[in-house]
């Protein structure tokens, strides 16, 4: 199975500190299923008393189906469907040693103005 995003395209879409906090919520078990049926992502994700919808629908443009306040109020990317996507890739990607500790370092391209 191929899951047409990366963790990159997810932090563009809806910010490092978010992909950071939905890495939490994956690395504790708080995804409970995810499916993807192309072009549509769908997971649960439980946070705190909750459990919430999450769904992303992956094309040229990113849609967060999300039925969290983030996702319909503002139209965030939220960090639920971010960390069910996160577990859709991790299962997709190759299984290499998990590094998951390492402390992640953006490297800024000097000349992007
Ligand atoms: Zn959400």
């Amino acid at each position: 199975m191929t899951v047409p995003i990366t963790e990159k395209e997810l932090a563009a879409a809806a910010g490092w500190p978010i992909v950071h906090a939905a890495r939490k919520l994956r690395d504790t078990g708080k995804v409970l299923r995810v499916s993807y049926d192309p072009p549509l992502l769908k997971g649960a994700v439980r946070m705190g008393s909750r459990t919430y919808g999450a769904g992303l629908r992956l094309g040229s443009e990113l849609e967060n189906l999300c039925s969290c306040f983030d996702s319909w109020s503002e139209g965030k990317v939220c960090v639920h469907s971010v960390a069910a996507a996160l577990v859709l890739i991790h299962e997709a990607g190759p299984k290499g040693p998990d590094c998951g500790s390492t402390v992640l370092t953006v490297t800024v391209p000097p000349s992007s103005l």
